[in-house]
């Protein structure tokens, strides 16, 4: 809750509990100068050859190297840490080490110059005009990993980005922006603004194009905001993820895969795995190996480091979390693990939560809910699996481990996800660069924002045309579109 007099907005450390920093709100003036201060930069930016953008972010990609464990510890201390967390520095590398190798590629391939295929005497020449200002709009999960990944395409494609992370974690934009200061041409196009979602709509409100990460309520009202403006906005909302097990499947590696899937990060990635759907005939052995590897799951308490689950990063989510497995309990589920919020030190924890006799009418099997839970269900055959699976409002990604992967692919064709994971799960990052993808439902909306082409949501593609031929004459009009003889 912000303190509108002193306008800050006091920020709790997820281990702790406590309150150690105070984030300073920008206020809507402070935006539109910023806005203002970026679109000036991104002038001479956007004009540069692609190659120049490329050899000043290789320069960004030397600062944030120098600083990466920097990077990942302040990413850990907003997030709760956990092994992935102190990944970050080297994730964001990835990223901008990517776009470095494709960026120019990318762009070069959507490029046609050429006689046009309808009229031989026009000749066609590509111009990529890119977007002046991105707003990018992200949420407290991963919060450096998902305020860059657009961020980073965006910059090489020649637009400024207006940055607006979670008012829950703020801490990583501090080292992140010393490095881009290292970079001055790059501190002329990127920056940030601080606060709650007042400031993401002053960002939407100066903005030519946004990039939103978040909940589906919020991400409805970005939706609306920008239509407003008629501005375009690509969407990365939420996801009730299935898994589906079969009778043939190796049951200790569907186990090992799922209870990854479903407790890595706390549960709180919008892909974990958020629903176990397992064949009668192996379901009790399923479940009994799921509890015998979720008791050797430790919580990171003692050391950020040495666990594997990080207490709940935002902690109303805690609350969220057990009024789910509350009302699963009173429509008749059982919880065979976990199941209560621990406090120790100040920080929220869940171990991983197995839940059996669940049902589509519980809050558990059909909202998202972001905590280390696995409710497991029977299903009787493959079709009965499908129709469960696609028996959502979302659509983001699927796991479905079989006997083989021949027996597994038709039935990945049949779910209706973004991304289907085979014979695994949470092989999200395989696409990264890779292969576009698109959400199903309300799991996301607009181009992909992976792949090669991803870069392409940040241009407007031009077309210069120039007529070699006669020009046509009005009162021959009629021969026109007429197929060649
Ligand atoms: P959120 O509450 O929707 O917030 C996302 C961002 O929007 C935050 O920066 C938030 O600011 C800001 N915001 C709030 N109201 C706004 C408004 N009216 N206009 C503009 N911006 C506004 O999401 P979250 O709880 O931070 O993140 C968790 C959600 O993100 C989950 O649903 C998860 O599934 C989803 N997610 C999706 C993906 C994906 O790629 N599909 C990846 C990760 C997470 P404040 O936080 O300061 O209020």
């Amino acid at each position: 809750m912000a303190d509108i007099e002193r306008n800050v907005i006091p920020v709790r450390n997820p281990r702790t509990g406590a309150v150690d920093l105070d984030l300073v709100v920008s206020s809507p003036g402070e935006v539109a100068s910023k806005a203002r201060r970026l679109r000036e930069g991104q002038v001479q930016w956007g004009a540069r050859p692609i190659a120049e953008r490329v050899a000043i972010m290789q320069r960004w990609l030397g600062a944030v190297a120098a600083k990466a464990q920097t990077l990942a510890e302040a990413d850990a201390v907003d997030t709760g840490g956990c092994h992935t967390s102190y990944l970050q520095g080297f994730i964001t590398m990835g990223n901008i080490k990517g776009w470095v190798e494709d960026a120019e590629a990318a762009l070069e391939r959507a490029r046609y110059d050429g006689p046009s295929k309808a009229m031989s005497s026009v000749e066609v020449r590509s111009q990529f005009v890119p977007y002046p200002l991105v707003g990018v709009i992200s949420p407290w999960n991963a919060p450096m990993m998902l305020a860059l990944l657009d961020a980073v395409p965006a910059l090489f494609a020649g637009s400024a980005v207006l940055l607006k992370p979670s008012e829950v974690t703020p801490r990583f934009i501090a080292p992140l922006f010393e490095t881009v200061a290292q970079v001055p041409e790059l501190a002329a196009v990127f920056d940030y603004v601080m606060g709650d979602g007042r400031a993401g709509q002053d960002v939407i409100a100066n903005a030519d194009l946004v990039c939103f990460t978040g909940s589906v309520p919020t991400g409805r009202k970005v939706a609306v905001a920008c239509a407003e403006r008629l501005i375009p906005c690509f969407l990365e909302l939420g996801g009730k993820d299935p898994a589906i097990v079969t009778a043939s499947a190796d049951l200790e590696r569907a186990a090992t895969a799922v209870l990854r899937g479903a407790v890595h990060a706390s549960g709180q990635v919008c892909f974990s795995v958020e629903r176990i759907y397992v064949d009668a005939s192996v379901h009790d052995e399923f479940v009994a190996l799921l509890l015998e590897k979720a008791a050797a799951v430790r919580l990171n308490s003692d050391d950020p480091r040495a666990g594997h689950i990080h207490p709940f990063t935002f902690a109303p989510q805690a609350a969220i979390v057990e009024r789910q497995i509350a009302d699963a309990i009173a429509r008749g589920a059982r919880v065979l693990s976990g199941g209560k919020v621990e406090t120790i030190g100040g920080g929220l924890y869940m171990r991983p939560t197995v839940i059996v006799d669940v049902t589509h009418d519980m809050a558990i099997m059909r909202d998202e809910t972001f905590g280390p839970v696995l409710p497991v269900m029977r299903f009787s055959d493959v079709d009965e699996a499908v129709a469960l699976a696609n028996d959502t409002s979302f659509g983001l990604t699927a796991s479905v481990i079989a006997g083989s992967e021949e027996e597994a692919l038709p039935i990945a064709a049949r779910v209706n996800a973004g991304a289907v994971f085979i014979q695994d799960t949470f092989l999200t990052f395989a696409k990264n660069r890779t292969i576009g993808t698109h959400s199903f439902g309300w799991s996301g909306l607009g181009g992909s924002r992976t792949g090669p082409d991803s870069i392409l949501r940040f241009v407007r593609r031009k077309a210069l045309m120039t007529q070699h031929g006669p020009v046509a004459d009005i009162l021959d009009d009629h021969h026109l579109g007429r197929p060649a003889a």
